[in-house]
């Protein structure tokens, strides 16, 4: 291979094809972008027809050597692109069935085309921990393959149990009552890594009666994949998961804490990568022009991630539990967030909020979380949104509804002491008391000190010598790009 262009570290990125799985590893792919990789990111046909629709061409227009692709996701297509969260169950089905022929065919078609001289050849992998059949991929090609947590160390512990808590018959549940009879406050202290963990802090995927339930099957395959494969990256860092990093070392080939990555690319210069977009849905950056008339630490920012949807009910807890508060507030009510469709607020809660409520249907989130007037930020846990808020240093509420939720609320509210937690049936009292107790209360003030120090120190390990830092180039020089 006499073409320098060939010696270029080549690496192909795959995402499990939902946002919160999408935007982390896109993070990882301009970090790797940054240190002189040729990047090929791969998207469903679905996503990536929702990518355009959301920002047009200039979403896949960075630099020539940060590269998109397309395979189909197996499910059903439809012409017009349909703005919503697709089923998860669905998905993992058809990426067990379907993902792995037109993957291969892609890997083929790319280097078919290196040979040619046009890039060159793939080098390695990253995919998404939850697509085993990359694996696979990886082993028929020869490629070292990194796999990616999107989830925090502690979730991926809890996922790397699923199999000893079946065998031990703790899970599936027995029956229905052990949802409410206070089972599910069992304790894991058992569980390096866990302490202080009950059963009802774990991924919700362990609250089924069913013997054979699709997805703690999927999860638990995931599991044997993801304690086989070599290596392991996760968005966390020592600083926030200490223990349940130790704990995954003793069990893991080799795992590495490289996050935060907002930190870590908020030091990064990459301005030739600024037009690349990985959010699905089209940000509404009005809202930015409306916080910048707002008093610093003044609004609280409401956001409940890409997945979960609520009844009509739930929303109206919610929005009057806001309204009653007094406070300034952003929300962002996704199209498909209220079950049955479209929300309906009654003309009486939009005059109650006029000059101090905004309702968006999507935002930029990290630069909204980064306004100097969000004060605090209601939040689902999910773990994106929990490491992008720590890296804006803003203290939270907590609403966890399921997948990993509820293992990132326990972080946040008992290991870190930055959040408060709502009870799952929350009522608007208690969204009014719990918004106030944040915004201007005693406990608000003691979580606002916290959260900006571990901001602080997101920063400190993700600038040259901090130890995420140094984690990146361990596993670009340990598995990525081995030079022997
Ligand atoms: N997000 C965004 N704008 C929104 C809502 C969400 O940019 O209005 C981004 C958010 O910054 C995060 C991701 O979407 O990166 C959501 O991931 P998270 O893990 O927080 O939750 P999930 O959607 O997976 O439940």
């Amino acid at each position: 291979m006499g073409n320098p262009a060939e010696r270029k570290p080549h690496a192909v990125l795959i995402s499990y094809p939902a946002q919160g799985h999408i935007n982390p590893l896109f993070g990882l792919a301009k970090l790797l972008h940054l240190r002189g990789f040729r990047i090929t990111f791969v998207h469903t046909e679905y996503n990536s027809k929702r990518l355009l629709n959301s920002r047009g061409l200039k979403a896949f227009d960075g630099s020539p050597d940060f590269h998109f692709e397309t395979i189909p996701d197996g499910l059903p297509l439809t012409d017009e692109v349909v703005n919503v969260t697709q089923d998860s169950v669905s998905l993992c089905k058809s990426v067990r069935e379907n993902f792995l022929l037109p993957f291969r065919e892609f890997l083929a078609r790319v280097n078919d085309s290196a040979i040619a001289g046009h890039m060159p050849l793939v080098t390695c992998l990253v995919s998404d921990f939850s697509l085993t059949f990359t694996t696979q991929a990886a082993q028929e090609l020869e490629l070292p393959i990194l796999l990616f947590s999107p989830a925090s160390a502690r979730s991926l512990l809890s996922i790397l149990h699923f199999r000893t808590l079946a065998d031990k018959g703790l899970i599936p549940l027995k029956d229905e009552s052990y949802l409410t009879n206070g089972y599910l406050d069992t304790k894991l202290d058992w569980i390096p890594g866990l302490k202080n963990f009950r059963l009802k802090d774990l991924p919700h995927y362990i609250r089924t009666t069913k013997e054979n339930n699709f997805m703690l099957e999927y999860l638990i395959d995931m599991a044997d994949n993801v304690l086989k494969a070599p290596a392991t990256v996760i968005n966390t860092s020592e600083e926030l998961e200490s223990e349940a990093l130790k704990a995954l070392s003793s069990m893991l080939p080799s795992v590495y804490p490289i996050g935060p990555f907002p930190s870590f690319l908020n030091q990064s210069p990459q301005n030739h990568l600024e037009s690349l977009a990985s959010n699905l849905w089209k940000e509404d950056i009005e809202c930015l022009e409306w916080l910048k008339s707002k008093e610093p630490n003044s609004v609280v920012y409401v956001n409940f991630g890409s997945i979960i949807v609520m009844s009509p009910e739930k929303l109206l807890e919610f929005a009057w539990g806001l309204a009653n508060s007094k406070r300034p507030f952003l929300w962002i009510i996704r199209p498909d967030l209220v079950i049955g469709g479209s929300v309906i607020l009654s003309s009486e809660f939009v005059n109650e909020i006029s000059d101090r409520g905004l309702i968006a249907s999507w935002c930029p989130q990290e630069q909204v979380l980064n306004h100097p007037s969000i004060g605090g930020f209601l939040t689902h846990c999910g773990w994106n949104s929990t490491i992008e808020i720590i890296c804006a240093g803003v203290p939270m509420v907590c609403w966890p509804f399921f997948v990993d939720q509820p293992t990132n609320c326990r972080n946040i509210c008992n290991e870190w002491g930055i959040g408060i937690e709502f009870d799952t049936d929350v009522k608007r009292k208690e969204v009014e008391k719990h918004v106030n107790e944040l915004m201007v209360g005693e406990k608000g003030k003691k979580m606002r000190q916290k959260v900006m120090q571990l901001k602080k120190k997101a920063e400190e390990d993700t600038r040259s010598g901090g130890l995420s830092f140094m984690n990146l180039d361990k596993v670009i020089s340990e598995v990525l790009f081995k030079q022997n």
